[in-house]
């Protein structure tokens, strides 16, 4: 059994707490300020820094939110500008969900984002290699890792280690609550790579008492971030010279707006 916290809210995080980014207060936007002001301008933020990129990328949503995206930097001057070579600002670690475009809700225009795609952000080797192959050719200042409201992978892995829990237990004629904390063994056995990666954040929110579906989805981005920074050396040496910064975050599909998540 891998270890955990006994009551941590957010498996795991903590371990490392350095390496992941926390805004310097003031630097990004709060909800009340980017809602009261959807046009800040981007021109007056600072693009070189992690926190002025997530800034305007917050500004660009609030804007997508209260539909006056502007959609600049997709025209064919935008395409002519770019076709010698790209310099993203940020890469964003999404679900695949087709409610869920990074380019659209943050209202980015062409080559600002590195968007990597799977259900329920689930991360293996090529997600991994992608994301490295970005850090170490493109040198983008931040790593978003981006989770949804109603998010089906989830929503599927929950229902999954549900039945896993009751089937274990059953055949091991013990009670659910005392096999839960083996779960995670079997879950690492899993063929699914799916079940694996996303059904384990699942398992981790279920041993905090974080059952609902929005719980999950957070725990979900913590997980995802903790695997990131545990398996590669490339993003802990970016996070170590300050080269790069991760920020956790959860688009809501019923406002439009995205929540920057703190651990
Ligand atoms: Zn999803």
């Amino acid at each position: 059994m891998a270890e955990h916290p006994e009551h941590a809210a957010i498996p795991s995080v903590n371990e490392a707490p350095q390496d992941f980014w926390e805004p310097e207060p003031g630097a990004v936007a709060d909800d009340t300020t980017a809602a009261a002001d959807p046009a800040c301008a981007a021109d007056e933020l600072d693009d070189t820094t992690a926190s002025g990129v997530w800034s305007r990328l917050l500004s660009g949503n609030r804007r997508f939110a209260g539909d006056k995206a502007t959609n600049a930097g997709r025209d064919a001057a935008a395409r002519k500008a770019l076709v010698d070579g790209q310099q993203p600002t940020a890469i964003v670690l999404s679900c695949s969900d087709s409610r869920v475009v990074p380019e659209l809700l943050f209202d980015s225009p062409l080559g600002d984002l590195f968007t990597v795609r799977t259900a329920g952000e689930m991360v293996d080797d090529a997600v991994l290699r992608t994301i490295e192959f970005a850090i170490d050719g493109l040198h983008p200042k931040l790593l978003v890792v981006l989770a949804h409201q109603h998010c089906a992978a989830i929503e599927a892995c929950r229902h999954d280690v549900d039945e896993l829990l009751a089937k274990t237990a059953k055949e091991t004629g013990k009670d659910p609550a005392d096999v839960i904390d083996d779960l995670d063994e079997i879950l690492d056995g899993s063929k699914d790579p799916m079940l694996r990666f996303v059904g384990t954040a699942v398992w981790q929110a279920k041993i905090a008492d974080l059952d609902s579906a929005d719980d999950c989805e957070q725990v979900a981005v913590a997980h995802t971030i903790e695997y990131l920074v545990t398996h590669s050396e490339i993003i802990r040496d970016a996070l170590a010279r300050e080269r790069m910064m991760i920020v956790g975050a959860r688009y809501r599909l019923d406002t439009g707006l995205v929540e920057t998540l703190s651990f």
